[in-house]
């Protein structure tokens, strides 16, 4: 077998190799893989008579739907790239992504058919909308391309926003070889071959979908889309459908261990369920371990990087010997190396001591969307990527993800290192939920404040008191904000960006 080097020539493989085989299931949509071969040539067609061609961008609006998939497809066939918009954004917020992508044109779902309509005037480089209701005339309206695709594997395949955790959103290139190379080692790890079945439960802008989807293509594995990320709807389908593969993020796998009747379903045909994305609560892990025995892998990583750059296995999950490993993100897998740096020299730091995550691998991004700054800072000459995570490595080569370096506290020259504060604040009674952030000091440039949810009230001093008997001076919260609740993002990240806002109105906030 040729090897095979960009996604389209995937498409023509398994087009010419298993044409009968079934490669999407969405609702009651089948597609073989010469239908969604034939598909793609037709809408990258529709996509050139649109003039859109090499460099170009276009961009979703929808929930999951196979025309999205289609369209990261089509648009990779012709060198241009699919810029998947984030449809839980707020207007403003999509905007500024159609914007960034400069797409020249937006396909929106019925849901968000109102919602571009009154952004229309905001975004103009879109030089025309279709809605995914005129999507199948569309397409009927054009021949299918014939002939191979002329892509560069260093060419753009899809272009995938970051969350925004720490700032604005930033557009990730992913090449054909990045995806390729995620897929090779998602796959070797994960054992994914033709007759694995595919969940993409997570929503297609987020890697946990679209890198998800292309796991199944690489292999020729069948794909189950779900509309929505729906725990009722996810359980169903593992047993309906026969999931093998499925990745989900863990506020949706905590609504999954919460679906009436979940343990009497039939879920024996998972092979590999894997949950990452933001950091796994351990009561909601060890609800779900009975409902997996052997089958949770934790995974680690990040949209720079395709997805998954370490897992945690089954093993380390149910030995009762190396409980610690629950907190960790496990081991690189196969084609990454993790190393753990001093933020601001780039020096290794020994092993088990704090610092921030580096990564080396295939995988990586070409780069950030017209960012040329940031895409340097980012990836060093020599191929590593700055995560901006922080974390240690212990001595068996575990990897733990405890903080992100921009939310670091620098007080009076020392480093003060959230997470070892919060899991302090955790361990006080009645405090259900903690976050520690970084404001404004005159003496100490900054010092650490915390931000508790604690239902039943809190005696300030007291908390205080344990924070002094478990903490160095420097290290203890200078006050405390009780709240209801605590902002997280959809895949259930504490965004402290929000809560620093307050403290830091007017003044600029230097990190590492
Ligand atoms: P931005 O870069 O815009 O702030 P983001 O980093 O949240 O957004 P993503 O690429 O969606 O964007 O998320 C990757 C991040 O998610 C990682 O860098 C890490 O902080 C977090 N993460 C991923 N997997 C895990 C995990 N298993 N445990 C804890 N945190 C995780």
């Amino acid at each position: 077998r040729p090897v095979v080097s960009d996604i389209p020539g995937l498409l023509d493989r398994w087009a010419a190799e298993r044409p009968e085989a079934e490669a999407l299931r969405f609702g009651e949509v089948r597609r073989t893989w010469a239908e969604l071969d034939e598909r793609v040539r037709r809408l990258a067609a529709a996509l050139r008579a649109e003039g859109i061609g090499p460099g170009d961008r276009v961009a979703v609006l929808d929930l999951n739907h196979p025309s999205c998939l289609e369209m990261t497809l089509a648009c990779a066939r012709i060198g241009a790239a699919n810029a998947i918009v984030n449809f839980r954004l707020a207007p403003p917020e999509i905007v500024y992504v159609i914007n960034d992508a400069g797409a020249s044109l937006l396909l929106v779902g019925p849901e968000f058919a109102a919602a571009a309509a009154a952004i229309g005037d905001r975004i103009p480089s879109v030089r025309r909308t279709v809605g995914t209701d005129e999507y199948e005339a569309w397409l009927a309206a054009h021949e299918p391309e014939p002939g191979p695709a002329q892509v560069d594997p260093a060419d753009c395949f899809v272009q995938l926003y970051t969350s925004g955790t720490t700032g604005f959103p930033k557009g990730v290139l992913l090449t054909h070889r990045a995806m390729l190379a995620h897929s090779d080692n998602v796959g070797h790890s994960f054992e994914v071959d033709p007759t694995a079945v595919v969940q993409v439960a997570m929503p297609l802008f987020h890697v946990g979908g679209t890198s998800y989807a292309l796991l199944a293509i690489a292999h020729g594995a069948r794909i189950v889309m779900l509309r929505i990320p729906d725990p009722a709807a996810v359980v169903a389908q593992l047993e309906q459908e026969r999931i093998t593969h499925t990745f989900l993020v863990p506020a949706l796998l905590a609504g999954v261990a919460q679906v009436p009747g979940v343990a009497e379903r039939d879920l024996s045909a998972i092979r590999t369920l894997s949950y990452g994305a933001s950091p796994m609560p351990l009561p909601v892990l060890r609800a779900c371990l009975p409902l997996f025995p052997g089958r949770m892998h934790q995974v680690y990583g990040m949209t720079e990087a395709c997805g998954v750059v370490s897992a945690l296995g089954p093993a380390d999950h149910e030995d009762p010997s190396v409980a610690h490993r629950l907190i960790s993100a496990g081991t690189p897998i196969h084609g990454c190396e993790i190393e753990v740096r001093d933020p601001a020299t780039g020096d290794p730091v020994p092993t088990g001591e704090p610092g921030e995550i580096w990564v080396r691998s295939a995988q990586l991004m070409a780069g950030y969307w017209t960012q040329p700054e940031a895409s340097a800072a980012a990836v060093t000459p020599d191929g590593w990527l700055r995560s901006g995570d922080g974390g240690h490595l212990d001595a068996d080569g575990y990897v733990y993800v405890t903080d992100r370096v921009k939310d670091m506290i620098v007080s009076g020259g020392e480093n003060v290192y959230p997470a070892e504060i919060e899991r302090v604040l955790a361990e006080y009674p009645g405090i259900t939920d903690v976050a520690v952030i970084g404001v404004p000091d005159e003496r100490w440039g900054e010092v650490p404040r915390a931000v508790v949810v604690a239902p039943g009230g809190l005696d300030e001093a007291a908390v205080l008191a344990h924070c002094r008997a478990h903490l160095a001076a420097f290290k203890c919260p200078k006050g405390i904000n009780v709240v209801d609740e605590l902002p997280r993002n959809p895949t259930g990240k504490i965004l402290k960006k929000d809560l620093r806002a307050p403290y830091w109105a007017g003044r600029e906030r230097r990190t590492v």
